[in-house]
C-alpha cells in the first residue's frame, strides 16, 4: 500500500480549460443588482478550477478511493452493526412508485405506499413482540426520546407526576442518558457487576416512586445477555414504572427472543442497522417504535391504520404526544428494511442471529490469548476485549485501532462502553466469511507482537493513509471542509 499523490482538483487548473458544455443563452440575462441587495452579492469571480471533464472525474473517484464502507472492508464497528447492506434493497428503493411518490399526495394515490408502511409495521409488531409500532422517528435517539416522551404522557395522564427519573446502567449507549435529559428527565445510573450485567441489588436500591423508566439494551453494550431480565422486569414493574428497551443491535437477537416477551413496555429498533439501511455518513436513518397496549394511546400521530382494505392516516389521537417528524419516517429506508425482512424471511432472520453470535464468539476465543478478556463469558453479537496488556507496554488502545488503518480495515469501537478500561469492542455481524474473520484476527494478533517487539511502528499508526493522526477533538469542533490555499 501507498500513498496516494494525486494532485488536487485545485492545483490541477489552467486557465481556460473547461469540463461543461452549456447550449447557447436564449433568455434575457437579469441584473442580480435589481433583484437580491448588495451585500448577497459577490464583488469578485469566484476561484474555482478550471479543468476538463476527466480531470473532475478523476479527482472524484480518488476521493471516494479514500473512504472506507462496508463495501470497501471490513467494519468491525461495536454497537453500530456495519453489516453488509443487499443491493436488491436499493434496486427496490428506486421502483418509481416508491422514489417518485410525494409526501403530500392524496391518501387515495399512494395506497401501494401505505401498504407497505402498515406491513412492514405488522413484521415489526411480530419481531419484537410489542402490540403496536409508529414509523415515525428517524433514528434511534430520536425513538428513544419519541419512546420516553410516550412513557412520561402515560405517567401523567395516570396523574403520577413525581416519576422523574430514568435508570440507566452504566454500559449504556450514550445516547440513553442524552435521551432521558431531553426529554426532561434526570439520569440514574445502576453499577453493572463482576459478570458485566445490571447488579440486581444496586438496581432494587435505586428503583423507586419517583421511577419513570428503566432503559436497557439486551444484549447490553458488553455484548452479553441480561439473564436476569425477567427478575428485572418485575423489580422496575411492581415499582410502578415502565420498561424501555433499546433495540438499535437487535442483530443479536432476531427471531430468537423478543423485547414483548422478556417484559418490556417500549422498544425502538434501528432499521438502518439490524435491517440493512446504509449508514454510516449521517444519511438518513429509520427507529421506528413499538409499545404494548397501554401505551398505544399515546403514539405520535398520525398513526398508519387499516380501515377496511384502505390504508389511512388517523389524525384522531387525543392522547398523541403530537408529531415528531414532518411526514412518515424516512420512507427510503422503510422500504429498504421491508425488501431486507421479505427476502430473508423468518428462518432467514434466524440464521443472522446465529451466524451474528457465532462470529463474535468465533473472534473472542481466537484473540483472547493476546489480549485481555473483561468478561469470560459467551458473548451475543460482540464483545469487548481490554489493552491493558497493551498499555503497559506504553501502546494505548487508539494506537492499535489506528494500527488496523494499515491492513485496510476500520478499527472496532474504542473506549466504549465506559465501564471497561482501554476498552475495544469488536462487532462482526454476521455477512462476514471466515476468511474475513480470520485475516482481521491475524493482524490483531501482529499488532499485539508488534506492541510487544517493536512498539513504536503501532504508536507512530497510521503509516499508508493520506492523512496521519488528527487532533480529533480539532476536526469534529473545527473541521477544515474547504480547499485551503496553501
Ligand atoms: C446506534 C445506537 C443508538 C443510537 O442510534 P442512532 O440511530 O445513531 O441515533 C442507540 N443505542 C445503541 C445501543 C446503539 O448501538
Amino acid at each position: 500500500m501507498h500513498k496516494e499523490d494525486q494532485p488536487l482538483i485545485f492545483e490541477l487548473s489552467t486557465e481556460g480549460r473547461i469540463g461543461y458544455s452549456l447550449p447557447e443563452m436564449d433568455i434575457p440575462e437579469i441584473d442580480l443588482s435589481e433583484l437580491l441587495p448588495k451585500g448577497y452579492l459577490r464583488e469578485e469571480e469566484p476561484e474555482l478550477p478550471e479543468v476538463s471533464e476527466l480531470d473532475i472525474m478523476r479527482h472524484y473517484t480518488a476521493l471516494s478511493k479514500r473512504n472506507h464502507g462496508v463495501d470497501s472492508g471490513f467494519y468491525p464497528l461495536g454497537s453500530c452493526t456495519m453489516k453488509y447492506n443487499p443491493k436488491i434493497n436499493e434496486n427496490v428503493a428506486r421502483f418509481n412508485g416508491f422514489a417518485h411518490v410525494h409526501p403530500l399526495q392524496d391518501e387515495s394515490s399512494v395506497q401501494g405506499a401505505l401498504e407497505l408502511m402498515y406491513d412492514l409495521q405488522e413484521h415489526l409488531i411480530e419481531i419484537t413482540g410489542m402490540d403496536e409500532v409508529t414509523l415515525q422517528p428517524a433514528a434511534g435517539a430520536h425513538g428513544e426520546w419519541t419512546g420516553l416522551m410516550m412513557i412520561r404522557a402515560y405517567h401523567e395522564a395516570n396523574g403520577d407526576t413525581k416519576r422523574t427519573k430514568v435508570v440507566v446502567p452504566d454500559s449504556a449507549h450514550g445516547t440513553n442518558p442524552a435521551s432521558a435529559t431531553v426529554a426532561g428527565f434526570e439520569t440514574v445510573t445502576v453499577k453493572s457487576d463482576e459478570n458485566g450485567l445490571v447488579d440486581l441489588e444496586d438496581l432494587r436500591r435505586v428503583v423507586g416512586e419517583d421511577t419513570a423508566a428503566l432503559m436497557l439494551t439486551n444484549p447490553n453494550t458488553l455484548g452479553l445477555f441480561e439473564e436476569n431480565i425477567l427478575e428485572m422486569a418485575e423489580i422496575v414493574h411492581s415499582a410502578g414504572g415502565k420498561l424501555y428497551y433499546d433495540g438499535a443491535n437487535l442483530n443479536a437477537v432476531l427471531s430468537k427472543a423478543r423485547p414483548g416477551d422478556m417484559g418490556f413496555d417500549v422498544v425502538h429498533l434501528n432499521l438502518h442497522k439490524t435491517f440493512t439501511g446504509p449508514h454510516g455518513g449521517g444519511g438518513p436513518g429509520s427507529g421506528p417504535v413499538g409499545v404494548k397496549a397501554d401505551l398505544i394511546p399515546y403514539l405520535p400521530k398520525p398513526v398508519l391504520v387499516k380501515n377496511g382494505d384502505q390504508y389511512e392516516f388517523d389524525y384522531d389521537r387525543p392522547h398523541s404526544i403530537g408529531r415528531v417528524k414532518p411526514y412518515y419516517g424516512n420512507f427510503g429506508i422503510n422500504v429498504r428494511a421491508y425488501t431486507y425482512i421479505r427476502t430473508m424471511g423468518p428462518d432467514g432472520l434466524k440464521a443472522v442471529t446465529e451466524n451474528a453470535v457465532l462470529n463474535a464468539n468465533y473472534m473472542m476465543r481466537r484473540l483472547e490469548p493476546f489480549f485481555d478478556l473483561p468478561f469470560d463469558r459467551h458473548c451475543k453479537h460482540e464483545f469487548v476485549l481490554s489493552g491493558k496488556r497493551q498499555k503497559k507496554l506504553g501502546v494505548r488502545t487508539l494506537d492499535i485501532a489506528k494500527r488496523l488503518l494499515d491492513f485496510g480495515y476500520h478499527p472496532p469501537t474504542i473506549y466504549f462502553p465506559l465501564n471497561v478500561e482501554e476498552c475495544i469492542m469488536i462487532e462482526p455481524t454476521e455477512t462476514e466469511s471466515k476468511e474475513t474473520l480470520d485475516a482481521f484476527v491475524d493482524a490483531m494478533i501482529q499488532i499485539a507482537k508488534e506492541a510487544e517487539e517493536n512498539p513504536e511502528i503501532v504508536q507512530e499508526a497510521p503509516h499508508t493513509t493520506v492523512i496521519g493522526r488528527l487532533d480529533e477533538t480539532m476536526a469534529a469542533r473545527k473541521p477544515v471542509l474547504r480547499y485551503q490555499k496553501q
